[in-house]
């Protein structure tokens, strides 16, 4: 799940919120966070056994909510609270093909050739974990693939610039960059943000900024970093459940995410996608 930096869908303007509050963490903190995001790349390895058409993202939200609970950890999402007050009644966001983020898990059969964002965050031992991948059900179109393939590129880039001396703008300039030299659209309402005891800390982690600009980034401090990149346009309509974002033009839209910790040299990953993947390698032998 990600921040609401909504100026246009909730009227919060980013500029009206008080003095940041950034907590960098300390090792053992950062360990207590790794152990959160690994749980949900865990999780995101469950579902990704089972997805396939017929299955229903109600399906999969049900057995990512036992599968956390049954590892000692609270399911983050499920009752999280959005600006209007309503809580969400899931454990994951599953968004299909033209949703953004924040999809409701439906009875509706997933099928061939669509793709489906699974956003999770669990709570285990008071620190959280947050990560998304998107997830193609049976084969999906050349086009499609390119999509999903650039935003998780951006992800990488954007990792890449989370070191110590850097910028919040490098992070986000990378990743608005790769994005756009493909043609596709970077959503500009939803943004990244610190993780810590809390799913949504400061500070906000735009997918788009300018290279040298925003806060300087110290050892420890440790953000979520989520491209949510469209085919087409980057305008987006919210859906009538309050929760589900929808792009404008019906055109399919990626999101990935991880959760890292900015250090000299490299960041470090706290999620992981490296059982998903071990998980879709074998599915597609
Ligand atoms: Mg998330
Ligand atoms: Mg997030």
């Amino acid at each position: 799940m990600m921040d609401f930096l909504i100026q246009v869908v909730f009227e919060v303007n980013i500029n009206q919120r008080l003095k940041q509050m950034v907590y960098l963490k300390t090792d053992e903190e950062v360990e207590l966070l790794r152990a959160a995001n690994l749980l949900v790349g865990q999780t995101l390895a469950e579902l990704a056994k089972i997805i396939q058409p017929g299955v229903t993202t109600r399906q999969l939200d049900a057995i990512a909510e036992t599968f956390i609970r049954d590892h000692g950890a609270v399911p983050t999402f499920k009752g999280f609270p959005n600006p209007n007050g309503d809580a969400f009644p899931a454990s994951i966001c599953a968004s299909v093909n033209h949703q953004v983020v924040h999809g409701i898990p439906n009875d509706t059969p997933l099928q061939e050739g669509d793709i489906v964002s699974i956003d999770c965050g669990t709570q285990l031992n008071g620190y959280c974990g947050d990560s998304c991948y998107t997830f193609a059900v049976g084969a999906i179109s050349p086009e499609v693939q390119m999509l999903l393939t650039t935003t998780k590129e951006a992800l990488y880039k954007g990792i890449e610039q989370a070191i110590v001396g850097h910028r919040l703008g490098d992070i986000s300039y990378a990743v608005q960059s790769h994005c756009e030299a493909q043609g596709y659209g970077v959503v500009r309402e939803f943004v990244g943000h610190g993780i810590g005891k809390e799913m949504h800390e400061d500070p906000q982690v735009p997918n788009y900024g300018r290279r040298g600009n925003g806060m300087l980034l110290k050892n420890g401090l440790c953000i979520a970093i989520e491209p949510m990149i469209t085919m087409g346009t980057k305008e987006i309509y919210m859906q009538q459940d309050h929760w589900g974002i929808i792009t404008r033009d019906k055109k399919p839209a990626a999101h990935f995410e991880h959760s890292v910790c900015v250090r000299k040299g490299q960041a470090d990953i706290l999620s992981s996608f490296e059982e998903i993947e071990k998980v879709l390698s074998e599915k597609s032998l």
